[in-house]
């Protein structure tokens, strides 16, 4: 083993949770090392790049009802990283749905604040872990690129299931109310699509749009958040989970067309480009129900997430946050 990959903490996860552990832990005097298997930091809050602009493809807004994440979003308004979007959105039917409380977002990309979060952080992209083992009172991660890195604290942010499948392929043993209560928590699957028109989509003037739910349930155009005068629109549509779970296998171009017949009304004029993602882990259909999970205590295993006590952008915070103040006490 190359001895410059033991590292104190490794937190496993450049998205949200990981990102709100890591900083926290930097914070407070460590020097985590964060490892993503993707090309930058963002997870479920990533954008795609087009030729004529990003497009959120993920999280397209999120909300803050707890005060702590609220101070967070408060700092990043100051910052002029996020934005109040909107206090809700209309459905196809024109009813609008007040969501209470602002739903930030942000002009450049949701990954803006992931961005903000990650200052200073030490992290080793395109790292894809293959498989967490238990090796001499330490935590071996090893990667799909033959890298192996060694911990005496490891923090697992992907989601459940990811997280469940490396501990078992190191066959690290977990206790058994705790595995069963991972292994019962799934998530929504959905199809995306990234689709930018040489008109401006005839969707409500904030660019956000709830549908029925099958085959579309949300269509937001980007180039509202940025407020751009540009006639060009940068739409993200999310296809629903019943339909998202019965074409994930299907021909990509096949289930693209499907989603595009079903936005037609929401698109105006030429189709520039259309891109095809598909997210297996949107949200979670339960959760685990504390913020955090303490796995092992020596060394020390912690599991969290947006399948933790809370889903969504905040519930990611919010655990990623409480698993770090857990492994600094
Ligand atoms: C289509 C879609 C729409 C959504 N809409 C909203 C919304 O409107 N509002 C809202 O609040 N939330 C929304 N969400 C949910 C929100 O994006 C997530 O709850 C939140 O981003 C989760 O953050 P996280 O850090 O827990 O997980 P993630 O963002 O998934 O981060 C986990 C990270 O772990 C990495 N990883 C996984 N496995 C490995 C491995 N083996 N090796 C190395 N790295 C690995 C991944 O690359 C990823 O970066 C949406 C999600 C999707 C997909």
């Amino acid at each position: 083993m190359n001895s410059a990959n033991y590292h104190p903490i490794i937190v496993l996860g450049a998205g949200m949770s990981g990102l709100a552990a890591a900083s926290l832990l930097s914070q407070s005097g460590c020097s985590p090392l964060v490892l993503d298997k993707a090309r930058g930091v963002g997870g479920r809050m990533s954008r795609r790049r087009t030729e004529w602009g990003p497009i959120d493809h993920g999280a397209s807004f999120f909300q803050a009802r707890h005060p702590l994440f609220q101070k967070q979003v408060d700092a990043w308004l100051q910052q002029g990283l996020v934005f109040s979007w909107s206090r809700g959105f209309s459905d196809e039917s024109g009813h609008r749905r007040e969501s209470g409380v602002p739903c930030y977002a942000c002009s450049e990309g949701m990954n803006a604040v992931l961005k903000d979060l990650a200052r200073g952080l030490d992290i080793h992209t395109r790292q894809k872990v293959q498989r967490v083992c238990g090796v001499q009172d330490q935590w071996q991660l090893e990667t799909e690129g033959g890298e192996t890195y060694r911990t005496d604290a490891l923090l697992m942010t992907a989601p459940v299931p990811q997280s469940l499948e490396l501990l078992n392929q190191g066959k690290v043993s977990l206790d058994d109310s705790h595995r069963s209560a991972l292994a019962s928590i799934d998530y929504e699957p959905c199809l995306a699509l990234m689709v930018v028109t040489s008109q401006k989509s005839p969707l409500p003037e904030d660019g956000g749009l709830w549908l029925s739910g099958e085959p579309l349930s949300w269509i937001a155009d980007q180039s509202r958040k940025t407020g751009s005068e540009n006639a060009i629109s940068r739409l993200v549509l999310h296809a629903g989970p019943d339909f998202s779970r019965t074409h994930w296998d299907e021909d990509p171009e096949k289930v693209t067309e499907e989603i595009l017949k079903a936005a037609d009304p929401w698109l105006a004029g030429e189709r520039l480009s259309v891109q095809y993602h598909r997210w297996r882990y949107k949200t979670p259909l339960k959760v685990f129900p504390e913020p955090c999970l303490k796995a092992h205590a020596k060394p020390a295993l912690f599991l969290a997430g947006d399948g933790f006590q809370r889903s969504g952008v905040e519930g990611a915070y919010l655990s990623g946050r409480a698993a770090a103040q857990a492994l600094l006490s």
